[in-house]
């Protein structure tokens, strides 16, 4: 829904008072509203609501007053028109191709991306006859092969999951642009507390709020953000009809999480920055990815692009599989999951679980080896994620 932004506020007001619209009952925290439905005042009110007529809720699918607050401080802080929220990540950009594309249409999209996004256009697109083609996140002239008269969108993550491999947003978005194009950037590693898409020329931001956002691992959801013909109307009408809204009560805690969202990535950055840094030195690491090393390919892109790094630190142990699973096996406090985004610490083995699906040439390809780790660095004092690594390390 439509962005508030009193009085030109600065990031870290907007993120925590953005959107809450005080209830004459004077509540200071935002509240919840877990209602399926609104009553009118009347036979009329009701009828004037449903031609449009008259703003107001009607249906938690069509609109609710904490899933609005929550819209409202998003699109404030990713400087955008508007906001909808969605069910899941997945669902945000499920809903932003529905709204976007039909029979016919193509879609350019980064190779290094989630791996349910690459099912989706693979497998479920290509159904309703929307194709794809997958270009190296960093490689422009793929990019602009790639681009034919049927191309609709241009679809990246950045950086990317798990190699940090970053792309230029403002250059994609002019590239877009010159063909007549939406470029769709999946926010998810950065959040707007360290970058901001929407400024950089893309046209629609798309978020897993269960990383980051809410940053605490408590529950699913996902948003789109970008203009208010786009996603106001073209990608709120999927929402609406179709049905994978955000549920009043996952909406407040994701509020409750855009509040400490700039502390938050400034932590996770540092913590990453240290650990990847140590991990650089150390006799056991062939590789460390991680975008705030100047060793990075793209170290200066990311520096001018991002506020901060970010919280993903992938690396290559020496002895390929065996010392990878030794050493995640070996962590006594670290997470074994793939989630990433919360102030816990997580470690995967890509190979065997999030690139798993791949065959054993696309992660050739894709520079996914069987020795690669990546750890989602959280909040917890540096030291006990080095001594929990050292346990494994020590053993390689
Ligand atoms: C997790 C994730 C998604 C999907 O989000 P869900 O909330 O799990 O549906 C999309 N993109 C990226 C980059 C992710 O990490």
């Amino acid at each position: 829904m439509d962005n508030n932004n009193e009085r030109g506020w600065g990031f870290s007001t907007q993120a925590i008072r953005t959107g809450h619209h005080r209830t004459p009952e004077g509540e200071h925290g935002e509240p919840i509203f877990p209602t399926s439905s609104f009553v009118f005042s009347s036979a009329a009110e009701a009828a004037a609501r449903f031609s449009g007529d008259e703003p107001g809720n009607i249906y938690s699918r069509f609109t609710n007053p904490t899933v609005r607050n929550f819209e409202q401080r998003l699109a404030a802080l990713e400087g955008g028109e508007s906001c909808v929220a969605t069910a899941s990540g997945m669902a945000a950009i499920l809903a932003t191709c529905m709204g976007l594309l039909q029979t016919g249409d193509h879609i350019v999209s980064s190779r290094s991306v989630f791996g349910s996004t690459t099912l989706l256009f693979n497998k479920y697109l290509t159904r309703f006859g929307i194709e794809t083609s997958f270009v190296p996140l960093d490689d422009a002239t793929a990019w602009e092969q790639a681009i034919g008269p049927k191309t609709k969108l241009l679809f990246v993550e950045t950086p990317s999951n798990p190699l940090t491999e970053v792309a230029d947003i403002r250059w994609l978005s002019e590239l877009a642009h010159a063909n007549g194009c939406w470029l769709v950037v999946d926010n998810c590693f950065c959040t707007p507390a360290l970058q901001r898409p929407l400024d950089l020329g893309a046209d629609i931001v798309v978020h897993s709020a269960t990383k980051y956002l809410d940053g605490q691992g408590r529950c699913v959801g996902g948003a789109v953000v970008g203009s208010r013909e786009l996603v106001g109307e073209e990608i709120y009408g999927v929402l609406r009809t179709a049905g994978p809204t955000m549920s009043p009560f996952n909406a407040w805690v994701f509020l409750k999480g855009l509040e400490t969202l700039e502390l938050r990535m400034q932590a996770h950055s540092r913590n990453a920055q240290q650990l990847a840094v140590w991990l650089e030195d150390l006799p056991q690491i062939e590789q460390v990815y991680f975008p705030g090393l100047a060793s990075h390919p793209q170290y200066a892109l990311a520096q001018q692009q991002q506020k901060a790094p970010g919280g993903i630190v992938s690396f290559v142990v020496k002895g390929g599989q065996p010392a990878a699973w030794s050493l995640i096996d070996a962590t006594r406090m670290l997470s074994i999951t793939a989630n990433l985004g919360d102030t816990k610490t997580t470690i995967t083995h890509p190979a065997t679980t999030t690139h798993g699906r791949l065959t054993p040439e696309q992660r050739v390809e894709a520079d996914i080896g069987n020795g690669m780790v990546r750890i989602a660095v959280g909040l917890e004092s540096i030291e006990d994620i080095q001594t929990d690594l050292i346990r494994g390390l020590d053993r390689l």
